[in-house]
């Protein structure tokens, strides 16, 4: 294979025919006139339009892998798997004037033929200067940019990860290159959603089918984010019976809610998936839950109190409760607020190899060295209840019971404490004092509860300020909240941030999540007024007396030292 030499008889025809091409690029409504004619394509006898050729001839500035390598890819725009799917992505031009957002973008695209991609860019980001860059360019450019990627991601990690899952032979495996090229739309796009949900390290996946096609919502450090919406009514369907197809589910079934479990491989690991289809009245919606135990583990290792952000008067307190002889340390908090991974941190923190710690979890999401960890397998009758029981008859010191939810479980795990065990566990309550009535409900009664517990301590997760783009705010004039709450502090002292949004943190203003937890230690007296079931009132009165600070003026705090915002504290700590 050769180039087209300049000048010869073959140019001047190619380049008749390219022009003619141009017009029908140019407008539109004539539509593509060829289908695969692209930089790269083999044309009159073996010759191979290079993209420059093909560029100058249609009008447009070709890039070459150096002037692509000077520019700042906008994946925050135009998400990298789609970049991916789509062969055509957004990028700063580093030659032009400015700095950030006041840089002009170009849309870099592969295929200058495919006018369904130039069309749906120009609907989705207005009239950008498109820049012709070859296939293979771009897929190098891309891999490039992967690596980087991912190197970042590799900085943040500390220490070894032990007893890593490796990828059966059934997994679907997710990379770059499977993206781009081969299978169906509905593959390509469901291992899309899959490849950026991994990559941005979302927690859940949304896919909701609408009137009008289906929209992809990811969870994000808590939040559940728009992420695509395509207005494609096969395209969903295909997409739902892709994931079912995966998770071994029955695709003709489309009336009844469907459960299931999928596995991918992706960067070099095995990730489990669990699979919740649902019926509605415009389809199915289909929700993924990411359980990628290695990342948990690696994001765990070295795990401390410290790290997951509490104060250290708090972090002191819970491992002065955790090196107690016996008796319950609870922890509550809605689903997904770091319950167990605070346990996990005060358990690792105080572990000596003296003592025997067995847990029964479900599932276990973190391998704690020198700990007997029994996951809970209710297809096969190990139920926490009986677990608990079994774990009782081996001996232990320490116990962690990964989720107390029913009354048979609760009573076992309170006998425990009062039997010489040190027992962890959680519970999902509000507040500290909403769980008295919550074991209440389980049939204990408030006598033995107080004469159980050590301390119970509520927590939330808040989403960190972006410290690439968070600006210094004063604090409010108009403010709705209570002076008590600021614990005496001036207000105009304050180092408010608020959230802004930037390419480092997605346009959400919030880079990853902090712990605060109020934590609730039982002195004499307050296990006196349990046992007597004083009002939540006089609890609480008493609890402050006792240096108890309440969820709420721990998240005032944090704004106001300018580590989340006050809309922040407003959403998770009301
Ligand atoms: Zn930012």
């Amino acid at each position: 294979m050769k180039s087209l030499p300049s000048g010869t008889v073959e140019a001047e025809v190619l380049s008749d025919v390219l022009g003619r091409i141009r017009q029908a690029w140019l407008d539109p409504a004539i539509g593509s006139p060829v289908q695969g004619l692209r930089a790269g394509t083999e044309v009159f006898g073996g010759q191979v339009i290079e993209a420059p050729t093909l560029g100058a001839v249609l009008g447009l500035p070709t890039w070459r892998m150096q002037e692509l390598l000077g520019c700042q890819p906008r994946f925050d725009r135009l998400p990298f798997a789609e970049s991916a799917r789509r062969r055509c992505t957004l990028v700063d031009d580093a030659s032009s004037a400015g700095a950030g957002d006041s840089r002009e973008q170009r849309l870099l695209i592969t295929d200058p033929f495919d006018t369904d991609t130039v069309a749906w860019a120009r609907t989705r980001f207005g009239r950008l200067t498109p820049v012709l860059v070859s296939d293979e360019t771009f897929d190098a450019w891309l891999a490039h940019c992967e690596a980087g990627l991912s190197a970042l991601g590799a900085a943040s990690l500390t220490g070894e990860v032990s007893g890593q899952a490796s990828a059966s032979a059934t997994a679907e495996h997710i990379d770059l290159r499977q993206i781009g090229h081969g299978e169906g739309p509905a593959v390509r796009f469901v291992n899309a959603t899959l490849y950026d949900a991994l990559k941005v390290g979302a927690s859940d996946i949304h896919l909701e089918c609408g009137p009008s096609g289906l929209a992809v919502k990811f969870r994000l450090d808590g939040v559940l984010t728009a992420i695509q919406q395509t207005d494609d009514a096969s395209l969903a369907l295909q997409a739902i019976n892709r994931i079912k197809v995966m998770a071994q589910l029955d695709i003709a079934e489309r009336r009844v809610p469907q459960d299931g479990r999928l596995q991918v491989a992706y960067a070099g690991r095995a990730v489990d998936l669990r699979v919740s289809i649902m019926p509605s009245i415009h389809g199915e919606d289909a929700v993924l839950r990411i359980l990628d135990r290695q990342h948990l583990a690696q994001s765990l290792a070295g795990l401390t109190l410290a790290k997951l952000g509490f104060d250290e008067p708090t972090a002191a307190a819970l491992r002065a409760l955790c090196r107690k002889p016996h008796g319950m340390l609870l922890v509550t908090g809605p689903t997904g607020s770091g319950k167990t991974t605070t346990l996990y941190a005060a358990i690792a923190e105080t572990h000596q190899a003296r003592d025997k710690i067995i847990t029964i979890e479900d599932p276990v999401e973190y391998q704690l060295p020198g700990v007997l960890q029994i996951p809970i397998n209710e297809r096969k009758g190990l139920t926490f209840a009986r677990g608990l029981r079994s774990i009782l008859r081996h001996d232990p010191d320490k116990i962690l019971v990964g989720e107390i939810r029913d009354a048979e479980t609760a009573q076992i795990a309170i006998q425990a404490a009062l039997t010489g065990h040190l027992v962890f566990t959680t519970v999902h309550a509000n507040t500290v004092f909403d769980v008295v009535g919550r074991f209440a409900q389980f049939g204990i009664d408030a006598y033995t509860f107080a004469s159980a517990i050590n301390g119970v301590m509520a927590q939330r997760l808040l989403r960190r300020l972006c410290s690439h783009c968070a600006e210094a705010v004063p604090w409010p004039t108009e403010w709705a909240g209570d002076d008590a709450d600021l614990q005496g502090l001036p207000r105009h002292q304050a180092r408010l941030m608020r959230a802004c949004g930037c390419e480092h943190c997605r346009g959400s203003g919030y880079a990853g999540r902090f712990a605060l937890g109020e934590l609730l230690r039982l002195t004499p007296t307050l296990r006196a007024l349990i046992a007597e079931r004083a009002p939540h009132r006089e609890l609480q009165a008493e609890a402050a007396r006792a240096g108890w600070q309440s969820l709420r003026r721990l998240a005032l705090r944090a704004a106001y030292d300018g580590l989340t915002s006050l809309e922040e504290v407003d959403r998770v700590a009301a």
